[in-house]
């Protein structure tokens, strides 16, 4: 992307690495094309290993073209799928009676094994269990020893492993298997960003995955919490407290909660996100008939624009860029939808003056809102927003600034960590800022720095906010303007 773009794409676009992807040349394309953040899926790596790999291989694109690409490792969490069948499809008619055991046997059109054997014991005569995306309902209808008997409500066809889902179940399965707990450690190692967690159904999930990161000197890398579940909607409000970061998984939570639901879900989740100060994803079938076709659908370009409307602060492609015939088309085209909203809702922050309200108005609050006034009285190019830990960007983003904040950081984590957040131009100063002693020699470096990569020219106004004195962490407490020399 040139600067333009680079300015006027506030919305932060993420990509899942697939096999139709994760090529160094495809990588490339895609962060030409206007991919800020990639997603490694751990549900499609049987073995920790893959993960490793994939992490060097953007790191390594992104390091040649010196961009602050962000990276996080999706775990598969507690999934529960079915097991594998005598034949390689079964068809189950609507009213059967229908086995699923705790016993490990080839299945057939009656019966099928599943992969957590203690489902068995979670699930109450009622519940509602749903196989295959919800395209197959059943009803729990007896317990007998080491198996359910479930009706069949909607029939279709089974094949191996399809996934099941239980949406008022309260399942015993840890919140973090023992397959994240290994797919956890190497992203740690690698040096991931995010790390997201599948199937979050309460705070303490969040907790005890924050306790193992912790554990591995894993302090630095930021939860995601994917709200999937209708017990996560059920605690929405805390769950977004405690995590870092938050996605709004429509294919999941649409199966559990019922897709009428999902617009309305998805609205909640990002106000509560952005009224909480935390970076909001929306992902799943974006542009998902682009898997497949060479364009996207008026009603796939209406929701992802219908996101950015909602504020959130990025946007994700699952199998579009995975498995998709052109995810590098995909992303361009993810762009231009991202670019045209984003236009469209400066325009609306100037008619409407939108606010978002806060549950803490803090100082740095006050400053972010002067440095947008002073910034739009006085013609400025953009904000430059100094930052050692991430917090000043993030509100300034969140206050819906009109401006590119770019984000002059000496720390190369906080500069990945911002790939993620809404209008946030992250820049990696070439000095630490304990080594700089004076405020105009910081920001000297930084607009040097800011030059260098096209960002800035001469005589752009910029509105320059800052904690003095730099590298004490206490908060930023002042403004000033300058041009461009
Ligand atoms: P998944 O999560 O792709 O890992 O299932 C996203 C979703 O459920 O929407
Ligand atoms: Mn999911």
């Amino acid at each position: 992307m040139n600067k333009a773009q680079l300015f006027a794409k506030r919305t932060k676009i993420i990509a899942t690495l697939g096999p139709a992807s994760n090529t160094p040349t495809t990588v490339k394309a895609l962060i030409q094309a206007g991919v800020d953040v990639f997603r490694i899926n751990a549900s499609h790596c049987v073995s920790s290993e893959p993960i490793r790999d994939l992490v060097y291989l953007v790191r390594d694109v992104a390091d040649k073209m010196d961009r602050p690409v962000g990276i996080f490792l999706d775990l598969q969490g507690p999934k529960i799928r079915i097991g594998e069948f005598k034949e390689e499809q079964v068809k189950v008619k609507t009213g059967q009676m229908f086995t699923i055991t705790a016993e490990k046997v080839l299945g057939d059109a009656t019966r099928v094994s599943a992969s957590y054997p203690g489902f068995v014991d979670d699930v109450q005569v009622g519940d509602p269990l749903y196989i295959n995306d919800g395209k197959i309902r059943m009803r729990v209808n007896s317990k007998e020893g080491r198996a359910v008997t479930c009706k069949v409500l909607q029939g279709g066809v089974l094949s191996n492993r399809k996934g099941v889902n239980l949406p008022i179940t309260q399942i015993s399965l840890s919140p973090v298997t023992e397959k994240d707990y290994a797919d956890a450690k190497v992203g740690v190692e690698a040096g991931v960003d995010y790390i997201a967690l599948s199937f979050v159904s309460n705070s303490e999930d969040v907790d005890l995955l924050r306790k193992y990161l912790d554990s591995l000197g894993g302090k630095n890398i930021k939860i995601i919490s994917k709200i999937e579940r209708q017990l996560a909607v059920d605690h929405v409000i805390s769950i977004i407290e405690k995590s870092d970061a938050v996605m709004v998984a429509r294919g999941d939570l649409g199966v559990e909660i019922g897709v009428q639901n999902v617009p309305r879900v998805q609205k909640l989740i990002i106000r509560e996100s952005n009224r909480l100060i935390k970076p909001v994803i929306v992902a799943t079938q974006m542009l998902e008939s682009m898997i497949t076709s060479s364009s996207a659908t008026r009603a796939e370009v209406s929701d992802v624009a219908n996101a950015i409307y909602d504020r959130c602060d990025a946007v994700m492609l699952s199998g579009e860029t995975a498995v998709g015939i052109n995810p590098v088309e995909v992303a361009r085209t993810m762009r231009e939808i991202c670019m045209a909203a984003d236009e469209d809702m400066m325009h609306q922050k100037q008619e409407e003056g939108v606010k978002i309200s806060f549950v803490h108005s803090s100082q740095a609050t006050s400053i972010c809102k002067a440095a947008d006034q002073i910034a739009e009285e006085n013609h400025a190019t953009a904000i430059l927003a100094f930052t050692s830990s991430g917090n000043t960007p993030l509100i300034a983003s969140k206050l819906n600034s009109s401006f590119p904040i770019i984000s002059p950081t000496d720390d190369e984590l906080v500069c990945k960590r911002m790939s993620l957040y809404r209008g946030v131009i992250p820049l990696m100063l070439p000095r630490k800022f304990n080594d700089i002693h004076r405020w105009t020699e910081m920001i000297h470096v930084a607009i040097e720095q800011a030059k260098v990569t096209g960002l800035v020219k001469a005589k752009d106004v910029l509105v320059v906010t800052a904690g003095i004195p730099i590298g004490i962490s206490n908060g930023i407490n002042s403004i000033r303007v300058v041009t461009v020399e």
